[in-house]
C-alpha cells in the first residue's frame, strides 16, 4: 500500500523512478469537475497522472488516496495505483500523483464484465475499512473525505439509516438551508424523521466507489473499465447504482451482469431517488439553484406536506 507524502512533485517523481528521473512534457487533461489535471511524460519514458490544486488542500488528496487504496484492496476492479501526494511550496500546489492509464478501445463485452467487476467490488470483504471499538459497526470508513469539494463525514455506525440520515442528508440540507422556502425546510425534516419508512438495512455493507457517474469511468489499457476520482466509503450498494443512473444510465446490459452477482432488488427503484437525493444537494451546495428544482420534485414526491 503506498500513501507517501513528498515535499514537491520532484521528489515524488525521484523516489518513484530514481534521482535521475526528471519531468519532459506536461500535458492538461480534461474532464474533472474540481481539479487541474496532467499527464507527465518523464525522461525514463513513463508517464503519470497528476491532480494539483491550492496549497490548502492537501487533506482532500489524501482522503481520495484511502478511498483508491481500499477499492484496490478487493482485487475486483481496475482501480489506478496511488504514487504519492504532497505540496509543492514553490509552485504553490499541493498535488496527487497516479499511474496513469492508457486508454483503448472497449473490449466486446466491456459493460458486462463492468458490471461483474462492480458486483464483485461490492461484495468483497469491508470490515476493515470500518474498524472501531464497537463490534456491530458496519457503515462508514476510516477516515472523513470530500464529495466534490463538499466535506463528507463517514462516522461509524451500526445502522445504515441513521448513517444515511446523519453523514449524508442532514448535513448536506443543512448546507442548503439558504435555498429552501419553509416548506421545503418541513419536508427536510419529514425525510429525516421518517426515513426507516423508505430506506431498508442492506443484508451486507459494501466498499463503495462514492460517486460513480460516467465522468469517474475510463477504459483502460486492458478494454475493461477503470475506475477514478472516489468518495470512497462502506454502505449500502444500491446507492453506487443509484448514482449510475442520475445522469443518464449505464446501458441495460451493465445491469443484468451485476444483478448476476450482487442480485438488485425489485423495489430499489423505489428507494432510488432518495439516494439521489444527496448528490443532487450536493450539486445544489457546489453549483448552486439550477439544481433546486430536483431536490424540490424529490421532496414532493416522498412527503405529502404543505
Ligand atoms: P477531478 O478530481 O477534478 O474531478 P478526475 O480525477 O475526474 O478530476 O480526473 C479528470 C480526468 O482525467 C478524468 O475524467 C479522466 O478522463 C482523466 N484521468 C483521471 N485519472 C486518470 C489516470 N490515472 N490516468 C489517465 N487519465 C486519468
Amino acid at each position: 500500500m503506498r500513501k507517501r507524502q513528498y515535499d514537491s512533485v520532484m521528489s515524488a517523481i525521484q523516489d518513484v523512478y530514481g534521482g535521475q528521473t526528471g519531468e519532459v512534457h506536461m500535458q492538461r487533461v480534461y474532464g474533472g469537475d474540481i481539479n487541474d489535471a496532467y499527464q507527465v511524460k518523464l525522461s525514463n519514458g513513463e508517464t503519470v497522472f497528476l491532480k494539483t490544486n491550492t496549497f490548502g488542500r492537501l487533506h482532500f488528496f489524501e482522503t481520495e488516496i484511502d478511498g483508491l487504496l481500499a477499492m484496490r484492496a478487493t482485487k475486483q476492479i481496475g482501480v489506478p495505483k496511488p504514487l504519492g501526494f504532497g505540496t509543492d511550496q514553490d509552485k504553490g500546489i499541493s498535488f496527487l500523483m497516479l499511474e496513469f492509464i492508457h486508454g483503448t478501445s472497449r473490449r466486446e463485452t466491456y459493460w458486462e464484465h463492468f458490471g461483474h467487476q462492480l458486483a464483485s467490488m461490492h461484495k468483497a470483504e469491508c470490515s476493515q475499512f470500518v474498524t472501531g471499538e464497537d463490534r456491530d459497526v458496519k457503515y462508514g470508513f476510516l477516515t472523513d473525505n470530500y464529495i466534490g469539494s463538499n466535506p463528507q463525514k463517514n462516522s461509524l455506525k451500526s445502522s445504515w439509516i441513521s448513517f444515511y440520515r446523519d453523514c449524508r442528508l442532514a448535513p448536506q440540507m443543512n448546507m442548503a438551508e439558504g435555498y429552501f422556502d419553509p416548506k421545503m425546510r418541513k419536508q427536510c425534516r419529514y425525510l429525516l424523521d421518517h426515513l426507516d419508512a423508505y430506506l431498508r438495512e442492506p443484508e451486507d455493507s459494501s466498499l463503495l466507489h462514492g460517486d460513480l457517474w460516467s465522468g469517474n469511468v475510463i477504459c483502460g489499457n486492458d478494454g475493461n473499465a477503470w475506475i477514478l476520482d472516489p468518495a470512497s466509503y462502506v454502505g449500502d450498494f444500491e446507492t453506487d447504482l443509484a448514482m449510475t443512473q442520475l445522469f443518464g444510465s449505464f446501458p441495460a446490459s451493465f445491469y443484468a451482469a451485476y444483478h448476476e452477482i450482487n442480485p438488485i432488488e425489485k423495489d430499489f427503484f423505489e428507494r432510488r431517488d432518495i439516494y439521489h437525493l444527496y448528490h443532487l444537494l450536493n450539486h445544489l451546495n457546489l453549483f448552486g439553484r439550477s439544481y433546486l428544482g430536483s431536490v424540490r420534485d424529490i421532496l414532493n414526491r416522498y412527503t405529502t406536506i404543505k
